[in-house]
């Protein structure tokens, strides 16, 4: 069974979407922070938006959700389809040296992939009441990636995906 046909009810729905949400604010906000070292101001005032976004989305979840006692689902229980929320960059992706051009790309990743999360469950999940407020999310996560999208587009194609770096860190091999 897919995630999105576990998506019975309203409580499941919204215990994974809140996970989401505020993996998605941490992520974005590591994403600024790089940005902010780069001397980026206005992509990491991006970043941070949408690390704004997913936060106030988490907070609305979470009051929605008083009443609907959420399933407690321990983090290792949660069933992701990759074994991670589906808006986080994967771990090893953000690194200092990125210049925005791949920061920007990363974060589309993660907003592409939150959309595509919420519109599989608004198609394939057992419950109506699930599919319609899935399909509002999905339509969220679009308008955060339109955003990127737009920013994506100020960037020169040529710009260097890595920067050269004169005093690189030592990593252990
Ligand atoms: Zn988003």
């Amino acid at each position: 069974m897919s995630l999105a046909q576990k998506m019975s009810g309203l409580p499941i729905f919204l215990a994974y979407s809140v996970v989401m949400e505020e993996e998605a604010a941490e992520r974005h906000d590591e994403l600024a922070d790089v940005m902010d070292v780069h001397n980026n101001p206005e992509v990491a005032a991006t970043f941070r938006k949408l690390a704004h976004y997913s936060r106030l989305h988490a907070q609305e979840i979470r009051e929605q959700s008083v009443k609907l006692e959420l399933p407690k689902i321990a983090p290792w229980d949660f069933e992701w389809e990759d074994g991670e929320p589906p808006e986080t960059a994967d771990p090893g992706a953000v690194d200092y040296l990125m210049n925005r051009s791949k920061a920007l790309r990363l974060a589309m990743e993660n907003e592409q992939r939150a959309h595509d999360f919420y519109a599989v469950i608004s198609r394939e999940a057992p419950s109506a009441e699930v599919r319609e407020l899935a399909a509002e999310f999905a339509d969220e996560e679009q308008e955060h990636l339109d955003l990127l999208v737009e920013w994506r587009k100020r960037i020169p194609e040529d710009e260097e995906e890595t920067p050269f770096d004169p005093d690189p860190p030592h990593m252990p091999e």
